[in-house]
């Protein structure tokens, strides 16, 4: 493990993306949101993925530059068609449209499918709340991305379905509660596999159904399942998060039949409200701050340091990486190396990279 410099990794990985035919805009947008993965902790959504997008996209499975598509434009509506172009970018050029009219109109509903793979959606809940809004988002995958077991079941039939709340705050701080409705996400598990390290108790299913601690025998075939968070809860959420954003959207719920199934289309459906259409702005952050001081101050338990908000510990592994590097393992520096050879990028070596070092 050694740090690399977020500023370095986000002009290195972008470039990657131009070389690989996306334009600069493109580039910036998917190069900035994957390194900021990695910057706020969640490395399982950072610059690991860049080796599949680029796989993905040499398939003709993700299209290169795409504009969004607007299928449906009210007052308070919003319909898109991602055409299968990079998820970053489409979600970035849509919810800047959603937040204007959220600003304007009080409230939008944002419907979208057929984005590839979205990435972390705290990013978007985060751009929502920067600019005054409260936000709430859904995403399915229409296929591919089958890999939970539901409540009772013991082999994959949903997607994660994640859901990000997001709730702005004074000074353009804000709180975000951003999670997979499985009870730990894939990618930390191809981050554990990576590193060689095993999981903890009750996280996944080995391909007989029985529980296991060993991330390989999740990839291996028979392929072993995820279980939902919180049981038949956790399973509920998931559920019916697959029809709000796969379903309703016209992306379709998760099927191995689904038309698009080999790669991972990501389908979101999110609500965007203006705290100002319904409250003040003095009586919504009063509000606030009264209920994270009482919620702060329960006696901790046993081992506890400090009771966080959702959201805080993001922003805490934030400030130290911006601060002392973003740790990346040397499986994920050589598929980036790979990567980039790949794109043309002949001169980018071991050398090279440790160059990026923070
Ligand atoms: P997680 O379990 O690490 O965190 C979930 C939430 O819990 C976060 O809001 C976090 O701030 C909060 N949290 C964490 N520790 C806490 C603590 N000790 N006290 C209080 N709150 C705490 O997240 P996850 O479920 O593993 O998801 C990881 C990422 O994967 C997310 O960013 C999600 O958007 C992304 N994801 C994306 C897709 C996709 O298809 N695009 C699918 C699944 C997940």
């Amino acid at each position: 493990m050694q740090n690399y410099n977020h500023k370095k990794l986000e002009e290195f990985v972008s470039s990657i993306f131009v070389h690989s035919g996306s334009n600069e805009q493109e580039s910036k947008i998917v190069g900035d949101h994957l390194v900021d993965s990695n910057l706020v902790g969640h490395d399982s959504h950072g610059v690991i993925r860049v080796s599949k997008y680029i796989e993905w996209l040499n398939q003709g499975n993700i299209k290169l530059n795409q504009s969004i598509n607007i299928l449906k434009e009210e007052d308070h509506f919003l319909h898109i068609d991602g055409n299968f172009g990079y998820g970053q970018s489409i979600a970035k050029y849509s919810f800047d449209i959603a937040i204007k009219k959220a600003k304007e109109k009080g409230h939008c509903i944002l419907a979208m499918k057929n984005l590839g793979h979205i990435g972390r959606l705290g990013a978007w809940s985060e751009l929502a709340a920067v600019n005054d809004c409260v936000s709430i988002m859904f995403v399915n995958t229409s296929g591919f991305g089958i890999l939970m077991a539901p409540h009772g079941g013991t082999d994959r039939r949903l997607s994660a379905n994640p859901i990000a709340i997001g709730i702005p705050m004074e000074n353009k701080d804000y709180l975000v509660l951003d999670m997979a409705t499985s009870v730990v996400a894939e990618g930390k598990i191809m981050v554990a596999r990576n590193k060689k390290v095993k999981l903890a108790d009750g996280l996944i299913l080995d391909g007989h159904g029985n529980p296991t601690n060993d991330p390989e025998v999740f990839y291996s075939e028979p392929v072993g399942s995820i279980l939902p968070f919180g049981g038949h809860k956790g399973f509920g959420l998931a559920f019916m998060i697959d029809i709000l954003s796969g379903t309703l959207t016209g992306g379709n719920s998760s099927h191995p039949d689904n038309p698009n199934s080999h790669t991972v289309i990501n389908n979101t459906f999110a609500i965007i409200v203006d705290t100002k259409k319904t409250v003040s702005d003095s009586y919504f952050q009063n509000d606030i701050n009264r209920l994270i001081n009482w919620v702060k101050a329960s006696p901790k338990a046993k081992d506890v340091e400090e009771i966080l908000l959702p959201g805080e510990v993001e922003k805490n592994i934030k400030k130290e990486r911006i601060s002392k590097g973003i740790p990346l393992d040397d499986l994920t520096i050589k598929g980036l190396i790979e990567t980039a050879n790949l794109v043309g990028m002949k001169d980018i070596n071991e050398d090279y990279i440790k160059e990026l070092l923070a």
